[in-house]
């Protein structure tokens, strides 16, 4: 049981004593559709619903806590508590009815404070989700796993300033950095990642690289990327990759084969893609050989790999 001492407690039973622990590993941010105090969502959480968050934040910064951040909340469905017992920890802000409106300054300043606790007290890493069980920072609609039947949740202007002000600010104020300038006028992301785990490549079979996750880029309205790889294989193999979106009900949308011809010894060859990318899909990316002679089945070798590229949510 861990409570923000920045919050009101506001202990909610039987809830905070029966339900399981979890090791948390997320923080997702909601509004509940009610321009409620904390001591409002509270009494909902209460008296009339058992989909509770652990943490509410009133228009005017009023924070309470109802749940220690070591017990399950509800409020994010597949990720409130995962097989492996890690979960997420959520907070409900309040909003207008349609969950339209934008943070108050004073609801981005609480949300920010507890976001670095999250990362001092409990080890969140200073990053966005990249998947729906990936730890990091995130917003309901983010995964499709985080709701039943999908939301719209927080919403539009409140995805924004998550992007533009409320992470930003947790990872300057947590790790000492200064912020990323905030990006007005739809300036892109930047990715980059560096893996150099070796991972197999079985002839004839894609094997989807993990470069710092699977998921290269996550909340993507479009991208461009290069995956940089260095391969052995037997010289003239013809090496593929393709980058490919993995919706949530597991079908995926294919792109383009690039192939390229391995050298002797090891091979340096890329692989780029550019495109639009729809809601709730990851962009990844995946590689296979094809032995330069019928019968070879030696495995090849990935020894780096690297993703980078630019990327717009
Ligand atoms: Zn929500």
């Amino acid at each position: 049981m861990a409570w923000y001492p920045g919050a009101t407690k506001m202990e909610l039973q039987p809830e905070s004593d029966d339900q399981p622990a979890i090791r948390p590993t997320q923080f997702i941010l909601h509004s509940v559709g009610a321009p409620w105090t904390s001591r409002r969502i509270y009494a909902f959480w209460h008296e009339s619903t058992n989909l509770e968050s652990h943490f509410g934040l009133g228009y005017g910064g009023d924070l309470a806590q109802y749940i220690g951040t070591q017990t399950r909340a509800d409020a994010n469905y597949r990720a409130n508590l995962r097989p492996d017992g890690s979960g997420a920890v959520s907070i409900e802000t309040a909003s207008n009815l349609e969950h339209t409106d934008p943070w108050t300054d004073r609801q981005v300043d609480r949300l920010v404070e507890v976001g670095v606790w999250l990362h001092q007290y409990h080890g969140l890493p200073l990053r966005v989700c990249r998947s729906w069980d990936e730890p990091g920072y995130g917003y309901h609609r983010l995964f499709p796993q985080w709701s039943t039947g999908g939301t719209a949740c927080p919403g539009d202007a409140r995805v924004g300033q998550f992007h533009d002000a409320v992470f930003p600010a947790i990872v300057a104020r947590a790790s000492g950095r200064p912020a990323d300038p905030p990006q007005p006028g739809g300036a892109p992301r930047t990715l980059g990642e560096y893996s150099d785990a070796q991972t197999a490549l079985v002839p004839g079979a894609w094997t989807t690289l993990s470069v710092g996750g699977e998921a290269l880029i996550s909340g993507a309205k479009a991208y461009t990327a290069t995956v940089f790889l260095t391969v052995t294989v037997p010289a003239g193999s013809t090496l593929q990759g393709r980058f490919y979106h993995q919706r949530a009900d597991g079908s995926r949308w294919n792109g383009p084969i690039v192939e390229r011809i391995a050298t002797v010894g090891a091979s340096f060859v890329d692989f780029t893609h550019q495109g639009s990318v729809s809601e709730g899909e990851t962009v990844r990316f995946e590689a296979c050989y094809d032995p330069p002679a019928p019968g070879v089945r030696d495995p090849g070798t990935v020894a780096t790999s690297r993703a980078r590229g630019l990327y717009w949510t």
